[in-house]
């Protein structure tokens, strides 16, 4: 046992590999920095890794989240349903697209949003639904595919954490109508910043496309390829959300690595789910056959009644310990802004407000060695397990 550690260990921590490092040279050395050919072969590369009908290379998922939502005409006077156990990010895009975000309570064993608290707030405004897949683990899709049909709904899926995650046979963020995944530096396709959305159907495909570069019919890349000049034309007011060749030289080799990249997590995971079985801990839930997780984070629920101590105590502890962990996440409807703007408080999402003061998420990235992992479970027994009399090696 190596605790408490002479190097801290970070929570997250990316994976850029030699491929990575010469494809970004290659990309500086070209001349071609902003969106070009390797965005348009890291778009292919990812709409065939996913079999999406369309994959649209952006600067963030967030921006994807928002411009999605605007090319499908969502805006002022409409209400969007979405997850309260998510990253702000999904909250503001609804509220960049100038709609209402409105919450629904989560299932208590995943943390993802049910289905049935979704079709109880669907309301005469209701305008789309945004499922997060927590963690990696897809939603209940076909109830929320039900559900978004029944009434009219379109359904964008926010798979930030669900590169490589699949349900019933189809990729997690192409069962909706629109799915956006993000390549911030901790997630697990990484580009620093960036994102893709994928789309089903062509013509919102095509909106996507405009909404992310100031509405111009066509890309620089495409237009300087055939040696005239044509003039640039705005066919709406679109945003700055496009992806460089940089981060798409990134990306490129990071898709390419991403089964290995589950792979090593799921080692880690196992290792993970046998070392704390008799913690006072509830661990990730199992998944069902036909569910591909894409073990973006382990995270865990302490049972802090139990314990005798808050969540927050034991962050302190493993970070005295000198290890890194994250929180997934405090509820959205009780930051500071949702309780100003939209009446947030305590009381409204009670698993998603459970969870959300009990959860924290453990190192997790084939990054780490095997004495980093020896080292996460070593101080996790002693975080959780001090004072409820759990014996620690
Ligand atoms: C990271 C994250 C986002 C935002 O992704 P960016 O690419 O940083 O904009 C959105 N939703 C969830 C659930 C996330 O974890």
């Amino acid at each position: 046992m190596t605790i408490p550690r002479d190097e801290p260990l970070a929570f997250g921590t990316p994976a850029i590999g030699e491929a990575e490092i010469d494809e970004v040279v290659a990309t500086l050395r070209s001349g071609w920095l902003t969106t070009g050919p390797r965005v348009a072969r890291f778009e292919a590369l990812f709409a065939r890794r996913t079999a999406a009908e369309h994959a649209v290379a952006v600067a963030s998922c967030t921006g994807g989240l928002h411009i999605s939502l605007v090319a499908a005409g969502i805006g002022p006077g409409d209400e969007v349903i979405t997850s309260p156990l998510t990253f702000c990010a999904t909250a503001h895009a609804i509220v960049h697209a100038g709609a209402r975000p409105v919450f629904a309570d989560v299932d208590p064993r995943t943390g993802n949003i049910d289905p049935r608290a979704v079709e109880a707030a669907i309301g005469p405004r209701t305008a789309a639904v945004i499922p997060v897949h927590l963690a990696g683990r897809p939603c209940e899709m076909d109830e929320l595919e039900t559900v978004a049909s029944r009434h009219g709904l379109l359904l964008v899926e926010d798979a930030a954490h669900a590169a490589g995650a699949s349900y019933r046979g189809r990729s997690a963020g192409t069962i909706g109508d629109a799915g956006c995944f993000s390549f911030y530096a901790t997630k697990s396709v990484a580009t620093g910043e960036g994102g893709m959305v994928t789309v089903r159907d062509g013509e919102l495909a095509d909106r996507i496309r405009l909404y992310a570069h100031h509405g111009l019919g066509e890309r620089t890349y495409d237009r300087d390829a055939e040696g005239t000049y044509r003039h640039q034309v705005s066919l709406l007011p679109g945003f700055k959300c496009n992806m460089t060749d940089v981060q798409a030289a990134l990306g490129i080799h990071q898709l390419a690595r991403l089964a290995d990249e589950i792979d090593a997590r799921i080692g880690i995971w196992r290792r993970y789910d046998e070392a704390f079985a008799d913690l006072p801990l509830d661990l990730p839930a199992p998944v069902p056959e036909d569910v591909g997780h894409s073990r973006h984070l382990y995270s865990v629920t302490i049972r802090t009644e139990e314990i005798g101590r808050t969540r927050d105590q034991v962050l302190a502890e493993l970070y005295a310990l000198r290890i890194g962990a994250g929180v997934h996440f405090t509820p959205v409807h009780l930051h500071p802004y949702y309780r100003e703007s939209a009446g947030g408080r305590e009381g409204q999402f009670p698993n998603a407000e459970r969870i959300g003061a009990r959860t924290l998420s453990l190192p997790l990235s084939s990054a780490l060695t095997e004495e980093d992992v020896d080292d996460v479970v070593a101080a996790v027994e002693q975080a959780v397990g001090a004072t409820a009399g759990v014996v620690t090696r």
